[in-house]
């Protein structure tokens, strides 16, 4: 049987949009297609950049999680959040469009066993792609992961594993990006047993808070992979 080879060539992709559906209200999944896709390789919770185009008609890019892929298609899953180019440009793709992305870039480690006995996730919405598909990682290698998740409101519960033990942290009209509901939830969290390891993704400055409050499961800095996947009131145009 001839060998499948796997590159991961980092570039500039030209896809169209072969299907859109909502996976919630504020939840869009995207499915990109290009021959070129097949047989790239595309690493655990990699990132692209969409090339968009700004409200001042410039070009910006919008960095979104390879939730999945197989042979020529792409799978994205975009927050509709209502401000700026990314979440505009979500909500408004038909199918059909074409789509110009850079990448693959960034990867989820995931950490041996022996190095880490239990794994914990922190994200909200936006980071909620990237911690699917370590779920499903994780559940293949049969490493339990439990996931703490911010998110507007029960409406947006996002398809996660069985195997991920899930805790909802619904704002239910508070705003986004703060770290008050993940250190809140964190408090009835017990660290498992031996070295653990932490995935920790949402708006930039409260994961900083939040990183901080991991240290009370006895999670070290180098335990700990946090992302800021967004900034609050950033402006649109950058
Ligand atoms: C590695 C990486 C992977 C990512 N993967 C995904 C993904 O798979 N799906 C996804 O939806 N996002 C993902 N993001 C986040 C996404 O890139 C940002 O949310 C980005 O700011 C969206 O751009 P925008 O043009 O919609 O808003 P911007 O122009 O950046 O910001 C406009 C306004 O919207 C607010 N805003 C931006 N993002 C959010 C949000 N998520 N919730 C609430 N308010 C927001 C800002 O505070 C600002 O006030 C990822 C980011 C990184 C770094």
């Amino acid at each position: 049987m001839p060998e499948v080879q796997h590159i991961t060539r980092t570039g500039q992709f030209l896809t169209t949009v072969a299907e859109l559906s909502m996976l919630s209200p504020r939840m869009r999944r995207i499915v990109l297609a290009a021959p070129e896709l097949a047989g790239q390789h595309w690493p655990l919770g990699c990132d692209i950049a969409v090339v968009l185009t700004g409200p001042d008609g410039r070009e910006v890019r919008r960095r979104y999680t390879v939730r999945s892929a197989a042979g020529e298609r792409l799978v994205l899953d975009a927050v509709l959040h209502g401000h700026g180019p990314g979440s505009s440009w979500a909500q408004a793709l038909r199918l059909g469009d074409r789509v110009s992305f850079f990448g693959p870039r960034g990867e989820l480690p995931l950490p041996a066993e022996s190095e880490a006995s239990w794994l914990l996730a922190l994200t909200d919405e936006a980071g909620l792609p990237a911690i699917g598909a370590l779920a499903e990682a994780a559940e293949a290698a049969g490493r339990p992961l439990r996931v703490l998740a911010e998110i507007a409101d029960d409406g947006e519960r996002y398809p996660l594993p069985a195997g991920a033990e899930v805790r909802w942290l619904a704002r239910d009209g508070r705003p986004p990006g703060r770290p008050e509901p993940l250190i809140d939830a964190l408090a009835g969290v017990r660290p498992g047993t031996g070295p653990g390891f932490g995935y920790l993704l949402g708006e930039s400055r409260a994961i900083v808070a939040v990183r901080d409050a991991l240290g009370q499961l006895g999670l070290s800095r180098s335990e700990v992979y946090a992302k800021g996947y967004w900034n609050l009131n950033s402006r649109p145009t950058r």
